[in-house]
């Protein structure tokens, strides 16, 4: 058995990976899988997934079998791991008769650690059939929630995989996604039937991403600034439609700046184009639509600007979520303007299907709830992932670093919530407001609500004012929705005390143009502190040896180790194996060159690696 001790997990984590430590949930992980337990696993983008499977496959006898919805990434995933040594392949229907025999040769004589396959396979009687002839050693399920109808990319070739324990019945089998609520997890697990699973729910947060979110006033101009401030470094802008999108990367490249589009609307040899420039580095930027993302592995990717509003919160968490995959800071920008919302709006109400309408409309005012309140964002992402964040300040969003200017509202989150008492909690938002504005509507003549003592208190100020500061009370959890058709509001404690001036409330100027020019100079971004002329030196070694070797260069070293080589100056091959990634293949394969550069770079800049 290639598994014996302790010292072997660690050796291999270092001798193989590059790494010293496991990141949270890791160790457990592969515990459990080497002691052939099964596992489910919810773990954020970037919480390192790969590796937990990864380890084991190294370590256990015989070949672990990967389940690998999509066919685009397999590719990347194996060159990744062989990049480290690992003795990977594929079997899907990309490959060529050769190719698969090649594979099947190597599966039979016992010569892989990893098997990357697509779940189709699974229903095919002579796979089955094959596999009774090879070692395996455990299988993986990855992207595990697509087994699940309720999640929101189910495939039907998954449900195959529940055949998965009965096939195994020895071997650990484990299933890893990066979303699951609750109720998905546990369909998952059903559909599974998973033996006595070590289940783990990581956090959802990602605190190496920070939020910003900006009033959308010129929005080429904002863009342009944006990218200044992040020069040279790999981002994602988001728009909506397909012509914004077009648009934007020629108003960029005209700027000169390296920006691609990518969108449903381009030819597949055009979008894979794109694709392929983005993540081999050679382009900086790609604007695109929600269709770009969906297997995108690039660790490296800086910066995600939403230029336009997001559909949902969910798709804000995933969009943002593919950068920074390596764990080094990443900024996130949502450029907000109200104009969004009603053509979103439009758009939604050209649906035919009235629940999947209500449900389009009820992501949206979440998504509005969220960018126009004055709550920590992550705290507000988390919360909508049913997570409760412990901190008071995170120290990477716009509401917790004080970007925005905060107004004491106090008296006028009074006037809303003595209007919903005045009326024993038995009406909905838009008659509040009306109330509160002193409005001559039918409804207020049949209630006689303009006999209130609260009827027209707020006339000074306007109607969205007064709906904005209500979505506030809603969002800080003042004031709660009635479910079903007609929702009513009604008092949380936190109401008593505001109407007790026990409490006081304060809600963000959102929508002030004028002082957005200010707050928009005040973006910093932050990188990692290191020798940065050593850096983009590094850099374009990283280039040379991907374009060589015709793999991304992130898989060849991850931005991690180059910043730490940029700031340790590795003179040595031992040196060299301290760096976070640096493993030995790595270094065998890569090493020489990287150690060569630094080299002469200390021998011109004595100075800096004294
Ligand atoms: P996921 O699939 O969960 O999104 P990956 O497996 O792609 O995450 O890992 C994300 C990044 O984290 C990769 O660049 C990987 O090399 C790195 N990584 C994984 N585990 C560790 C670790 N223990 N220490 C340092 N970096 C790690
Ligand atoms: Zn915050």
């Amino acid at each position: 058995m290639k598994f014996s001790t302790d010292s072997d997990l660690f050796d291999t984590l270092r001798k193989v990976f590059g790494f010293r430590e496991f990141r949270p949930n890791q160790e457990q992980i592969v515990r459990a899988i080497l002691e052939t337990r099964d596992v489910f696993a919810v773990m954020p983008t970037g919480g390192g997934k790969s590796l937990c499977y990864q380890l084991p496959a190294v370590l256990l006898p015989g070949t672990c079998m990967v389940i690998s919805p999509l066919i685009s990434l397999m590719k990347d995933q194996v060159d990744g791991a062989r990049a480290n040594g690992i003795r990977a392949a594929f079997l899907n229907s990309s490959l060529d008769p050769e190719d698969r025999d090649a594979v099947m040769q190597q599966l039979l004589s016992n010569s892989l650690d990893l098997l990357y396959v697509a779940p189709e396979r699974f229903t095919l009687e002579a796979f089955k059939k094959m596999l009774s002839r090879v070692n395996i050693s455990m299988a993986v399920i990855d992207e595990a929630h697509c087994i699940s109808e309720w999640g929101h990319d189910f495939r039907p070739d998954y449900l195959s995989l529940s055949a998965l324990v009965t096939l195994f019945p020895d071997l650990p089998v484990a299933a890893f996604t990066a979303t699951a609520t609750h109720l998905v997890q546990q369909n998952i697990l059903d559909k599974l039937a998973l033996r006595n699973p070590l289940i783990v729910r990581a956090s959802f947060d990602r605190p190496n991403l920070s939020y910003d979110i900006r009033f959308k006033d010129k929005v080429d101009a904002q863009l342009v600034i944006l990218l200044k401030k992040n020069a040279g470094k790999a981002g994602i802008i988001y728009r909506t439609s397909r012509k914004s999108v077009d648009d934007t990367a020629a108003m960029l490249k005209a700027k000169g700046f390296r920006a691609l589009p990518y969108h449903a609307g381009l030819s597949d040899h055009d979008r894979k184009r794109n694709q392929e420039a983005f993540i081999r580095d050679e382009v900086d930027v790609i604007v695109a639509t929600i269709a770009f993302g969906m297997g995108i592995d690039k660790s490296n990717i800086r910066f995600v600007i939403h230029a336009d509003l997001p559909k949902s919160i969910e798709n804000y968490y995933q969009e943002t979520g593919r950068a920074g995959r390596d764990g080094e800071a990443a900024h996130c920008t949502l450029l907000f303007s109200p104009g969004d919302i009603s053509k979103l709006r439009f758009f939604i109400d050209t649906m035919t299907d009235e629940t999947e309408r209500k449900r389009s409309l009820d992501a949206l005012s979440k998504v509005v709830s969220f960018a126009s309140t004055s709550i920590c964002r992550r705290r507000s992402l988390l919360d909508y992932f049913g997570e409760h964040y412990q901190h008071d300040n995170c120290g990477s969003c716009d509401i917790c670093l004080g970007a925005r200017e905060q107004v004491d509202c106090t008296r006028d989150a009074q006037m809303l919530l003595s209007a919903i008492v005045r009326t024993e909690e038995r009406f909905g938002a838009t008659h509040i407001v009306d109330i509160v504005l002193g409005s001559n509507t039918q409804k207020i003549r049949d209630f006689g609500h303009d006999r209130l003592k609260t009827y027209g208190i707020g006339k000074g100020r306007s109607k969205k004012y007064w709906r904005q500061l209500l979505d506030e009370l809603l969002a800080q959890k003042v004031i709660e929705k009635s479910e079903g058709l007609y929702p009513t509001l009604f008092l949380l404690p936190k109401a008593v005390s505001i109407l007790k001036n026990e409490e006081s409330i304060e809600i963000v100027k959102v929508f002030e143009k004028s002082k957005e020019k200010e707050h928009f100079k005040t973006l910093k971004v932050s990188g990692t502190p290191c020798d940065q002329e050593l850096f983009e030196l590094l850099r374009v070694l990283r280039k040379e040896i991907a374009s060589e070797q015709g793999i991304p260069p992130y898989m060849v070293f991850s931005d991690p180790s180059l910043h730490q080589m940029a700031s340790i100056y590795p003179r040595t091959s031992d040196t060299m194996l301290t760096v976070t990634g640096v493993g030995e293949v790595k270094l065998e394969r890569f090493g020489r060159q990287f150690l060569r550069l630094i080299e002469r770079y200390c021998t011109d800049h004595p100075e800096r690696a004294a």
